[in-house]
């Protein structure tokens, strides 16, 4: 028989699956994929329960229900101060990651130069390479995942058609500065590229940084598309409705991809986010505050336990150096024999790297109940100082 795809064929099962069904098997704490431990706000739970029993049941608009996009809109004015028109520059998609796909098949042409910064999260290679893109990367490295500046900037070639750039960055849980998120901006407009820019973790960060969405600086506002996630905005990651902002030279081809990837979004998740966007400030400083304390809760948790902890600047995600404890085989041996033996699931960080020779790093999601984390974190102890 005819082969199917090479690359797809070639890919392993996504390591949060691989990961959630440990442990899932070994009924440990799952501290692996990314995901809060909460049934999320009542209030948009209910108004998507109401939708559903009210109806309409039928499709809705392709680019997505006008209330939805107009909150899209007015969240980027509220928060960034950018001027969006709904009806040119936001489209809705299912989730995040149909976004980046969408973004990746109509923008790239085959042989097209993509800078992606390393560790990244694990849908971006595949999908470049079978969009036809041609991937550079370029390193952050720990413990404080500074840019390589004269690297990256190495890495933009006349060839470059865009940067796909992730801030807050997940799995480093850096968050990018002001200049350094100038220093790409100039890359970008220096090489005439694009910039898809995740900002799924927009809303969490902690210690007082600013979210700084490349679209905001001089020169990037019809270069730049930026994604973000109710999944991550409302602790409901199964909710998969994401939003894109755009300009129109670039939303045009987009959307062009989005009405034959998934056409549209359930109805009802749509109104229900359209409500959450319109929330009061005060809920989006809760949602970071709650996770910075729970940040403080691990890092304290598992230095106690012996580990040496990564700064994290935002995210769910908080990483160690194996090492710390002793370690000294990879981190996938390591993930799954804590899983297994001490009763705690992480997820391995070469998972994050086209090539694994970065492999004693782990890291764990912190987005759960405070008794949940106390308890990882005492097993984790105990099992390393036993
Ligand atoms: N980008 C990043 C960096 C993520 O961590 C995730 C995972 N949640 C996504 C995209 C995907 O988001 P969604 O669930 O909305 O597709
Ligand atoms: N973004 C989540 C994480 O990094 C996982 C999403 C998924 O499983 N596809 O853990």
């Amino acid at each position: 028989m005819k082969p199917a795809n090479s690359i797809f064929s070639n890919t392993g099962v996504t390591v949060f699956e691989t990961m959630s069904r440990l442990a899932m098997e070994c009924q440990s704490i799952n501290l692996g994929q990314g995901f809060p431990d909460e049934l999320g706000p009542e209030i948009l739970r209910r108004k998507a329960a109401e939708a559903v029993i009210e109806g309409p049941s039928q499709y809705p608009p392709m680019m997505g229900l006008p209330e939805l996009r107009q909150a899209v809109a007015d969240h980027n004015k509220r928060f960034y101060g950018l001027d969006v028109d709904w009806q040119t520059e936001t489209m809705v998609t299912s989730g995040a990651t149909e976004a980046i796909c969408d973004c990746l098949m109509a923008l790239i042409e085959p042989g097209d130069e993509v800078v992606l910064i390393e560790p990244l999260y694990d849908c971006y290679l595949p999908m470049v390479r079978r969009a036809g893109g041609i991937p550079k990367l370029v390193r952050v490295e720990p413990p404080n995942w500074d840019l390589p500046r004269q690297r990256l900037s190495d890495a933009f070639t006349e060839k470059t058609k865009l940067i796909l750039f992730n801030s807050p960055h997940n799995p480093a849980a850096k968050v990018y500065d002001r200049d350094e998120v100038q220093f790409i901006a100039d890359l970008v407009l220096k090489h005439d590229a694009y910039a898809i820019c995740d900002e799924v973790y927009e809303h969490i960060l902690f210690d007082g940084r600013k979210h700084i969405p490349l679209m905001m600086l001089d020169g990037m506002r019809d270069r730049c598309v930026r994604i973000g996630s109710a999944g991550k905005t409302f602790s409901m990651t199964a909710w998969k409705v994401g939003y894109v902002t755009a300009p129109p030279n670039l939303l045009t081809p987009i959307s062009k991809a989005h009405q034959f990837v998934t056409f549209t979004t359930p109805r009802n998740l749509q109104s229900a986010v359209a409500y959450g966007l319109q929330q009061d400030d005060a809920y989006f400083t809760a949602l970071a505050g709650d996770l910075e304390a729970k940040r403080d809760l691990i890092a304290n948790g598992l230095s106690d336990a012996g580990f040496a902890i990564m700064n994290v600047g935002g995210t769910y995600f908080l990483s160690v150096d194996i090492r710390s404890v002793g370690w000294d085989g990879d981190d996938v041996d390591f993930c799954e024999t804590i899983t297994r033996e001490a009763g705690v699931t992480a997820i391995p960080m070469s998972a994050f790297y086209q090539d694994a020779d970065i492999n004693h790093f782990a890291r764990f999601c912190f987005s759960k109940n405070d008794v949940v984390l106390t308890e990882a974190c005492e097993r984790l102890k105990r099992y390393f100082n036993s």
